[in-house]
């Protein structure tokens, strides 16, 4: 497998580490959100999550609450379409877009890929269909075509056990070849999934707010505690993803500063 995956930050949040854990310093740290495009075998070129939305959101008051429960800061260069293009890639020519779950974060760029096919889970396509509050999703973000686009929705079904790196975990071969294996990874939101890609970089989500904050898991405060989907298996997520980072596969989560734009050479 001859792989490329290139990392994107489109936008921020600043949060202080020592409100969300127990036994925390007290931090305030900028939460860069990322966004990763792998190009494999043939045409095929995966997006896993699209950022932040730039210009202005539409989302009523539920957006002024997220807003300002975690302000982001996006501007314009941000929009991940933009990125693309600057790095000679037609966003048109993404064939899948990954969405690990619905919160702002990750959808704001989905309205640029009308062309590709959507992967999500049977969890993700409930909160589509009836999100609460406090499910954090705003659909004012989502385009109009959102519904009809092409998708591939995964059962819960289609996930069977898979051996990575000495720890099982529940998981979709998207190609059947290896190199793009969407994982369960339950507990900060319904159908909350990752990816291993090129069985060396597991891209996590937000199943920690950080890689080095995966020990920190079980200690979340009660409000951070409160708006994960279930908090008994976020905490198992982050002790599996902490054995399987022990095994030397490298584990990233979305607000991880990466400082480079390359992650498989
Ligand atoms: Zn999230």
């Amino acid at each position: 497998m001859t792989g490329r995956l290139r990392h994107y930050v489109c936008g921020s949040t600043t949060h202080d580490v020592g409100a969300l854990f127990r036994g925390g310093s007290r931090e305030v740290r900028s939460f860069p959100s990322g966004v990763f495009l792998y190009d494999g075998d043939g045409d095929r070129r995966v997006l896993f999550d699209t950022g932040y939305a730039t210009g202005e959101w539409r989302t009523g008051w539920r957006g002024a609450v997220y807003r300002r429960l975690l302000p982001p800061t996006v501007e314009d260069a941000d929009d991940i379409a933009r990125q693309l293009r600057d790095d000679g890639v037609g966003p048109e020519s993404v064939t899948q877009v990954v969405l690990s779950h619905l919160h702002p974060d990750h959808i704001g760029g989905v309205s640029r890929f009308s062309n590709a096919t959507f992967v999500l889970t049977d969890g993700v396509e409930r909160t589509l269909v009836d999100s609460r509050l406090r499910d954090g999703v705003l659909p004012g973000l989502l385009p109009d075509w959102f519904p009809q686009a092409r998708r591939r929705v995964l059962g819960d079904a289609e996930f069977q056990p898979r051996e990575i790196a000495g720890v099982s975990l529940p998981a979709v071969d998207l190609f059947g070849d290896g190199s793009y294996v969407i994982l369960a990874l339950p507990g900060h939101a319904d159908g909350h999934i990752g990816a291993l890609v090129d069985g060396r970089v597991l891209l996590a989500g937000d199943a920690a707010w950080g890689s080095d904050l995966l020990d920190a898991a079980p200690r979340l405060r009660a409000i951070p505690r409160a708006v994960q989907f279930d908090a008994e298996a976020y905490a198992d997520t982050a002790r599996t993803l902490r054995a399987i980072a022990d095994a030397g596969i490298r584990v990233v989560c979305s607000h991880d500063p990466l400082g480079a734009k390359e992650l498989l050479t």
